[in-house]
Order: C-alpha cells, then structure tokens, then sequence
C-alpha cells in the first residue's frame, strides 16, 4: 500500500483519508498505529465500512450470554470470573435455570444464546452433548457457544481431536463458535496473561476446523494489558490468513483488558498499561477494519467502552453493536458494568446516524428500526 497521506499547507492540519489502493502489509499496519493521525485513520476506517455496508444499517442481535459455571483450572491472571472448585461461589448451572434463561431470552425476542464457561475439571463431553441436546429438543434458538479453550479441554479430557470433538457438538446442536479466549495470539503474551491456556496456534487450529465443518465464528482480541503494537499486528495478521484460507469469520470484537479483581493487577503493577483511553480504542477499531480486509462485520465494545463511545466507534469502521447482553458475567466480574436495554440500543445507534437492524447469528438482518418505528 503506498501512503501518500499529504497535507495542503493552509496552516492548519487537514484531516484525509488516508489512500488505501492495495492490500495492507504488517509494516504498513504499525507504523499506522504508531503514528498515524487519529482521525485519518477514522476517515480511512469509516470509507471502508461504508463501501462494504453502503446502506447504513447498524445491526445488533438480541441475546444472553450464559455462563454454565465459572469453576475453572485456567486461572488466567486477566480474568476475574474463575472460581475455584471449592470457593464459596462457585457454581455450575443446573438445567432448570439454564432453560428458565433461555426462555426468558426467547420471550424478549432472543434468536441466541452465548454460552460460555470455565474449564471444570468434572464437566465430561457427555455433560455437553446432552446439555446441547436437551437445549434444542425444547427450544428453536441459535447455540453459539464454547470458545476454542473450552472445545480443546473437552477434546484433551475426552482424548478426541479437536475435529471429532466439534463433529459430537455439532451433532448435539452446536450452531457457531465464539471467539472467545483469543486475547492476544502471541505465545509470548499468553506466556504472561494465561500460561495454563492453550496456545496461539490451537485457538487458529479450532477455528479452521470449525469453518472446515460448515461452522461460522467469531474473532475477538483483547488489548490494552502488556501486549506491544507489533502483538496487536502479529494478532490481526493471523485473523486475516486464516481468513483467506476458510471465509469462515462472520466478525471482529476487538475490546480492552478490564484489570479490576485481576491477578494481573494484583501482582504486575508496573507491567501494565494504564487503562485504554478512547483515542486508543478508537485506533485499534479503526486499524481492525482496514486490516481485516475480508471481514465483513466490526462489533463495537459498549459492554467495555460504554454507548457513547460505541456510537462514535460507528464512525470509526464498526457496523455492529453486538448483542442486547440481557445477562453478562465476565466483564462485570472486574466492576465494569454497562447495562443497556434493546430500546437504548435501537435509539443510540439511531442517534448516531444509522439505521438500526436486529439480525441473527450470521449477520442476517431479521428487522429493521426505521425512524419512529
Ligand atoms: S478467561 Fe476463561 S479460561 Fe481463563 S480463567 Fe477465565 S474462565 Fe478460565
């Protein structure tokens, strides 16, 4: 990509767009977060969202993420949700309440549930399968659900391959795959934030077998702990090339590390950043869209960065609002809690210029909020 990024001299700095002809390469990508211009990046990100989304609709989808228990080996040091499994609060959902939540999420127009959890050293494949099973024989909901970390405990616990194991849930009722517990896919990082956690290469390896099985996910990235910009890039690049290869990756989530009641915090003080301010979140978003090439959809993070900043991510290549998160657990664990309902969804987007949209799992547009509907 040849940047030609000129400014007229009046004086005064202009903000442009900054050209983007061919492809853009790894080197190209961080000296843009380096040092680039936020609002040209902005410009630059939002001609993007607009070639591929011309009709300035906005989606969200109407969901509920459920955690089936929050017992979990890992014990990353950025998360504040595990327990372990004789701590006062641990849990594991029984049935009963899974389905009275999932019959509430379908009663507020729900089309998905998210379903995550931690790596409980007792929970076997047989526990999936027949949650899965037991799910669809009572409802018609979408199930995205079990982040690669997740799908390799079951398949390790079980002695499966990754692709037999995704083949038994699938079977059971698992539609899609989250793209949770990516973080930063750099080893070197991972070493530091989650050395219990399965690798860089493992997290990619369930994602492409997934999409090979006819399966759609998401991608995630977590920013803002100890990673360097040259992670952020080494991270992009390995969600664009796996994308080349399957088309599998229905969007991006990128969304900042919450440090409150983590290990990380406790013990590394000076090895963190300081919390992501907008500007930095606003880069990332914005070098994520013009990365990803061949990702159709960019989420921005209320859950992390609140609506108002959400609705100017909007202008800075995202097209999605993600999910009305009827229930969130993890996010909240760290003392971050925005809350919003469907109806603050539908009138911030709105307020922001775009036309709301709830659509399902796969980005199909189900309803569309024209003004005063
Ligand atoms: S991030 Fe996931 S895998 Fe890591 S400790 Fe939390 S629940 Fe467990």
């Amino acid at each position: 990509m040849k940047k030609t990024n000129q400014k007229k001299n009046t004086g005064k700095k202009r903000t442009e767009c900054i050209p983007v002809s061919d492809r853009m390469t790894k080197k190209e990508a961080l000296a843009m977060l380096k040092a680039a211009d936020l609002l040209d990046l902005g410009m630059t990100a939002d001609s993007m969202r607009k070639k591929l989304h011309p009709e300035g609709i906005v989606s969200f989808v109407v969901d509920r993420n459920i955690n089936y228990t929050n017992v979990c080996i890992n014990k990353c040091t950025f998360c504040a949700f595990w327990r372990d499994e004789d701590a006062q609060d641990a849990y594991t959902l029984d049935k009963d309440t899974l389905f009275q939540k999932i019959e509430e999420t379908l009663d507020l127009g729900g089309t998905q549930i998210l379903i995550q959890g931690g790596l409980h050293p007792r929970l076997d494949i047989d526990y999936y399968v027949d949650l899965l099973k037991s799910i669809k024989e009572r409802f018609n909901i979408n199930i995205h659900g079990f982040s690669p970390p997740e799908i390799c405990y079951i398949a390790d616990s079980a002695d499966l391959t990754i692709q037999e194991t995704l083949h038994i849930l699938k079977d059971a009722g698992l539609d899609s795959v989250p793209g949770g517990g990516a973080e930063i896919l750099s080893d070197r990082v991972r070493e530091i934030l989650s050395p219990r956690k399965i690798k860089s290469s493992r997290w990619l390896k369930v994602m492409e077998t997934a999409h090979r099985l006819g399966m759609r996910t998401t991608a995630t990235m977590m920013f803002g702990s100890i990673e360097s910009p040259e992670d952020i890039i080494t991270h992009l690049d390995a969600i664009r090339e796996l994308q080349d290869r399957t088309g599998g990756f229905t969007a991006f989530i990128p969304w900042s590390f919450q440090s409150g009641n983590t290990e990380l915090l406790r013990k590394s003080k000076a090895r963190i950043q300081k919390p992501v301010t907008a500007v930095e979140y606003l880069k990332v978003l914005a070098l994520s869209r013009i990365y990803l090439d061949n990702i159709d959809n960019i989420q921005a993070s209320w859950v992390t960065q609140g609506l108002k900043l959400a609705q100017v991510a909007l202008r800075f290549g995202a097209n999605d609002f993600g999910s009305t998160m009827i229930e969130e657990n993890v996010v909240a664990s760290t003392g971050v809690s925005f809350r919003t309902s469907k109806h603050e969804i539908i009138s911030a987007i709105r307020s922001a210029g775009f036309i709301p949209a709830q659509r399902d799992t796969c980005y199909t547009i189900l309803k569309t909020y024209e003004e005063g509907a």
